[in-house]
């Protein structure tokens, strides 16, 4: 773990943090985009093989029918199902308020109406990680957006445990979300399967969700058969902190993101050098006592505590840094929130730990890692739409824009394009 003064870092070191996880990914193109092409043209059988490889597991059935959904629903403990139905309810709800007015126009002039026209998707693949821990929550991140916004089928991918089956709490989530159709398959196979079709896997118009360096990699290379949402890696906190943030709560968040991947990170930078020593010695002690410890002393190789002299330093690191998920926990946190452009996921005070976004408030917790925060939005309902233009032009209207269209046209060459406005006035 970097423990220092933001000014001291090295090139080198300062390379590591805002360029992370770039590597990673050209490290794993080539093996794969074996995977993907073998998928492409051996179909199932190449699923089958890829899960007996990778997942361990021996499968017959690559589809989960609705009565083993059913079946694994019912097992769940009531008082668990509560509280899954509870964290669909907000988002839901946080994702229906960003429903865009369906269709709309505006008179630019007299006789010209412009518009808008949002519809959903058709078809679209929800990517849900199962490798190191099961992802119950992103089932519902994935698909209740998707079901809010309108979209016809939506389809979920989770590998299988060694014994063939999918975790029986993510199952229930798809249900909950309202999943069309599940499919036991992960990593590059699954994504392969979603963006090409196979005889049992429908072929989607977009996959999103979050995964490894390997489904990141299959989601960046399948652009031309499935648009994607965005590279969601392994996971990443920056805390930008002052003295009056509690170091043991500040550490705790850092613990929690490092426990996801061995490739996560957690980054505090602060103004306090006293809080820096205080969370550096609370990280070291929880460390050690929590239950995933193997994992997280891996990722906090990748973690850094940063002391700076100022905020207006604390919000151009992390500016630059672009991370999934920001915690601010300062005193003055509007002054703060005023100064980030780049950030996934913002997480205000105290009492806003990322995991709260993680599962229930409401937020979507598909959120663009390695600095991609820098170009995309976290996931939203506007993933799952699209927009058309409209134009209602009257005679009148197309009298105003009539000598204009020709001039141009006419200055292209494109004399039928003239023609075809001159001709309404014959
Ligand atoms: P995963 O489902 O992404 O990956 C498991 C699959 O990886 C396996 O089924 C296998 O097919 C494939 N795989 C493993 N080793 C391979 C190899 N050598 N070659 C080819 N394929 C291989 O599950 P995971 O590994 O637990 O990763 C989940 C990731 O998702 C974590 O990094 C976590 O931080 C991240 N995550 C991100 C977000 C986000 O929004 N950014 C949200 C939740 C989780």
């Amino acid at each position: 773990m970097l423990y220092k003064k933001l000014s001291e870092l090295t090139d080198e070191e300062k390379n590591k943090l805002i360029g992370r996880g770039g590597g990673d990914l050209a490290n794993v193109e080539d093996t794969v985009a074996v995977i993907l092409e073998d998928v492409k043209h051996n179909g199932d059988a190449a699923l089958r093989e890829y899960t007996r490889k990778f997942d361990g597991a021996d499968i017959e059935a690559i589809e989960v029918t609705k009565e083993e959904i059913d079946e694994a629903a019912a097992s769940i403990d009531p008082e668990l199902m509560k509280h899954l139905e509870f964290a669909a309810g907000n988002i839901r709800r946080f994702h229906e308020a960003q429903m865009p007015q369906k269709t709309w126009f505006i008179e630019v002039s007299p006789g010209i109406e412009l518009g808008q026209k949002f519809t959903a998707l058709e078809t679209v693949g929800a990517y849900v990680p199962g490798g190191r821990a099961s992802y119950p929550s992103t089932a519902l991140m994935t698909i209740v957006p998707a079901k809010v916004a309108g979209v016809k089928n939506v389809v979920m991918c989770t590998p299988p445990g060694k014994d063939g089956k999918v975790n029986p709490l993510t199952l229930a989530a798809a249900k909950v979300a309202g999943a069309d159709h599940v499919y036991k398959i992960g990593g590059v196979q699954a994504v392969a399967g979603m963006a090409y079709g196979t005889d049992t896997v429908m072929k989607v118009d977009k996959i999103v969700g979050p995964g490894n360096v390997f489904v990141t990699s299959a989601k960046m290379q399948v652009r031309d058969m499935a648009e994607i949402d965005f590279p969601a890696g392994p996971s990443e906190v920056l805390i930008i902190a002052d003295e009056t943030c509690n170091a043991r709560m500040a550490a705790s968040d850092m613990i929690a993101q490092a426990e996801h991947d061995p490739n996560a990170v957690s980054v505090i930078v602060t103004t306090s050098e006293n809080l820096a020593a205080d969370v550096k010695a609370e990280v070291l002690k929880q460390a050690e006592e929590t239950l995933r410890s193997e994992i997280v002393n891996t990722s906090l190789a990748n973690a850094a505590i940063l002391i700076v002299d100022s905020m207006d330093e604390c919000i151009e690191f992390s500016n630059a840094f672009a991370p999934e998920h920001l915690e601010i926990m300062v005193e003055n946190d509007d002054e703060v929130l005023e100064g980030i452009e780049h950030a996934g996921s913002i997480f205000v005070g105290n009492y806003a730990p990322v995991p709260v976004g993680d599962y229930a408030s409401g937020t979507n917790h598909v959120l663009p890692t390695a600095g991609y925060a820098r170009i995309y939005s976290g996931l939203n309902l506007a993933h799952f739409m699209k927009s058309a233009s409209i134009q209602r032009i009257s005679k009148q209207g197309l009298e105003t824009l009539k000598d204009s269209v020709i001039a141009l046209a006419e200055k292209e060459g494109l004399q039928a394009h003239a023609d075809s406005v001159r001709t309404r006035f014959e």
